[in-house]
């Protein structure tokens, strides 16, 4: 026997069981997005190297190692996009949509980073993204900050998640931190991990991210990047902060959040949640004022942030919180049994269809005994059957038949019990009964 193919480490099927849950879930948040006036933008998953270098830079994690990045047949250089904000970027950019307009976008995909894969964590995962461009004021990072809060309540998650927000000032300010952290983890050089070691050089501000504990303890009386900030950006962020305030979003101040990329600017924020383990941010975004003009646009202020939908289902699941009407049931099934039966199956079905626009009806197919074709009935989930048989055609009816997990009150649950052969002519009315 040939061996059978597998699907590539870390990138996952989404099976049908799972599908409603994700459609849940994206259906939400769409609609939320719609109530705050975004629209809908969507990028070709594959870009050149080039965009991921420039924006996210060259010594983060993403660049250095967890981009899938491949030549194609004419020797460019492409990679599978490990984030949506570049894209999006480069796209609303190539297209005009960024100069002297504001911009109020999201999109949703998959996208590709080769990382060690665990619960939460895959190669191939999926944001939900938003962005904002041609906005410099703290209204519009609060406003999407909010938007967040409403996604969580829609969802009923609310209660899991926190807010931590910091401000990374201008790269100025961030400058200086640099300098100043710098020294003092120099000075403090062998109590740091391996890791931070390297950083130091390279890309010192991630330092304040390290999980390993005794880089936490050496980092506990690290210079506060608070008393870097400039004085805009702290304006910025004191209005910001004020806004949620008003607002009741609760938040708290983290100054030791820096985020993995390194475009941000001034604004900065994480949705995490204790309910996943060790993968525990759920949201996460900020400004970027200068990301436009550092990819060869006129400079243009823009704030966005990105939701991993994987985690957020992972924990719809783990806190039960996927309302029970979400799944793949059918609202009602028909069973056609015998010569001709087939044919009158499909137009009722039909009328049903067109009588009711979102109704679930299954036509069963592919013939076999009433008993077997019941048994998919049941299977199915439909708390009612249809049945068409040969006798019923030459009568012009067609039975209706409650089937289990049918939810009705005791007095009706009492006349339901017992199926009715009805004129096909009246079927649509009796129909309706079952399906409130
Ligand atoms: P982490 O610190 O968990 O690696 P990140 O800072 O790399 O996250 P972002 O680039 O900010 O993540 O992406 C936004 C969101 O996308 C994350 O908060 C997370 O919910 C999700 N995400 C990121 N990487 C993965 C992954 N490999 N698998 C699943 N979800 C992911
Ligand atoms: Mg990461």
């Amino acid at each position: 026997m040939l061996s059978k193919i597998q699907a590539i480490r870390g990138m996952n099927d989404i099976l049908p069981e799972q599908t409603p849950k994700w459609q849940y879930l994206e259906d939400t948040v769409r609609r939320v997005l719609q109530s705050y006036g975004y629209s809908e933008i969507r990028m070709p998953i594959v870009e050149q190297t080039e965009l991921f270098k420039r924006s996210i830079g060259e010594v983060t994690d993403i660049v250095e190692k967890e981009m899938y990045t491949f030549e194609d047949r004419n020797g460019d250089s492409l990679t599978l996009r490990p984030e949506g904000t570049a894209c999006c970027v480069r796209a609303a950019e190539q297209h005009g949509l960024l100069f002297n307009q504001t911009q109020k976008l999201w999109y949703c995909g998959p996208m590709f980073r080769h990382e060690r894969p665990q619960k939460g964590r895959y190669r191939q995962f999926n944001q939900i993204g938003v962005e904002c461009f041609g906005m410099q004021g703290p209204d519009i990072d609060a406003e999407m900050i909010i938007m967040t809060a409403r996604f969580w309540k829609a969802l009923g998650l609310l209660e899991n998640v926190t807010l931590q927000i910091n401000s990374l000032g201008t790269s100025e300010a961030r400058a200086e931190y640099k300098k100043a952290l710098v020294e003092y983890l120099s000075n403090n050089l062998d109590a740091l991990d391996e890791d931070s070691k390297r950083r130091l050089e390279s890309n010192p501000l991630r330092i304040l991210d390290s999980k390993n504990e005794s880089t936490q303890r050496v980092l506990d009386d690290a210079p506060d990047f608070a008393d870097y900030l400039d004085q805009e950006s702290k304006e910025h962020f004191e209005q910001l902060l004020g806004l949620l305030d008003a607002s009741d979003v609760a938040y708290e101040v983290n100054s030791r959040l820096v985020r993995g990329l390194d475009y941000y600017s001034k604004t900065v924020f994480e949705w995490v949640t204790d309910d996943l383990g060790a993968q525990g941010t759920v949201c996460a975004g900020g400004r970027y004022d200068g990301l436009v003009e550092q990819l060869g646009g006129r400079s243009t202020p823009g704030v966005g942030f990105a939701m991993g939908v994987e985690r957020l289902i992972l924990m719809l699941e783990s806190l039960d919180k996927i309302p029970a009407t979400i799944n793949n049931a059918a609202d009602v099934f028909i069973v056609a049994v015998g010569e001709g039966t087939q044919i009158e199956a499909f137009k009722l079905a039909e009328v049903l269809r067109n009588e009711f626009l979102t109704l679930r009806v299954v036509t069963h197919c592919g013939g076999g005994s009433f008993k077997s074709q019941m048994k998919k009935a049941d299977k199915s989930g439909a708390p009612v059957a249809l049945i068409i048989g040969e006798n019923e055609i030459q009568n012009k009816t067609v039975v209706v038949k409650p089937l289990r997990g049918l939810s009705m009150t005791e007095e009706s649950a009492e006349n339901n019990r017992q199926q009715v052969e009805v004129p096909v002519s009246d079927f649509l009315n009796v129909i309706e009964g079952y399906l409130a």
